[in-house]
């Protein structure tokens, strides 16, 4: 698999033109002087997943693997629900401020401690449909894979993957309707798979997304280890006893 340069080029230039529209000294979430992008305050009211108490894999916790689509990955490691404030940045980070990608991955790098863990070999972003990238015009998945494979220096795969056609976006849709659209819409691209990968996603809903690039990767390489890596998940029943407390500015 090769690295695609001129779609993360394009990516690293929205993140680029987009950083002058984000307050320069203030914390991004209570508008206070700050020196971070997240003020150590409210960093420790944020509440994240405590990775390690599900053995560093949250389908081992069955609060959250119950409201999942059955896929054919082996981990899934997130950073916590899709509730306050997550959801705030990651809805800001995929409708027009793809700089708030220097505000998430350095969380889910400190916060999932996915290096304590085997890392995977190749990066693989979420497909965006040509439908939506024209209305972003940035893929969002894409800017947190590489931002993910520079921090971790793993490799990033641009083009494993596409989503066929313009379909509208999957939000509005019920779990069996998402099925019946997804069955259709993802096309892999053939190509050699190594001995373990990360699907590289912003939000988990349903699954349903994940569940079907998972199932297509396995079929076409079945020694393959799918890992997902995501942002948030959408809670069925939120469980607070997997959830800690932000503790960066905590730590001596
Ligand atoms: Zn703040």
């Amino acid at each position: 698999m090769s690295i695609l340069k001129s779609p993360i080029k394009k990516c690293l230039e929205s993140l680029s033109l987009a950083t002058k529209y984000l307050p320069q000294g203030l914390c991004y979430l209570c508008q206070q002087p700050s020196a971070a992008s997240v003020c150590p305050t409210c960093e420790q009211d944020c509440l994240f997943f405590n990775c390690a108490k599900a053995g560093h894999n949250l389908l081992n916790w069955p609060a959250i693997k119950q409201g999942l689509t059955p896929g054919k990955y082996q981990q899934l490691v997130a950073l916590s629900y899709f509730q306050w404030p997550l959801d705030h940045l990651v809805r800001r980070f995929k409708y027009g401020h793809p700089k708030l990608a220097s505000i998430l991955v350095p969380w889910f790098l400190r916060y999932t401690q996915v290096t304590s863990q085997p890392l995977p070999d190749c990066l693989l972003p979420v497909p965006v449909s040509p439908w939506r990238y024209g209305q972003r015009q940035y893929h969002q998945t894409l800017l947190l894979a590489h931002a993910l494979g520079k921090a971790l220096n793993i490799e990033v795969s641009a083009n494993w993957a596409r989503r066929r056609g313009w379909q509208a976006s999957q939000q509005s849709l019920g779990r069996q309707a998402r099925l019946r659209n997804l069955k259709q819409a993802y096309q892999l691209n053939q190509a050699p798979l190594p001995r373990r990968v990360a699907i590289i996603d912003d939000v988990v809903t349903t699954g349903a997304t994940i569940a079907t690039l998972s199932k297509m990767l396995h079929k076409a390489s079945p020694e393959t280890e799918i890992v997902v890596w995501a942002m948030a998940i959408t809670p069925v029943k939120p469980d607070p006893h997997i959830l800690q407390a932000g503790y960066q500015f905590n730590l001596p």
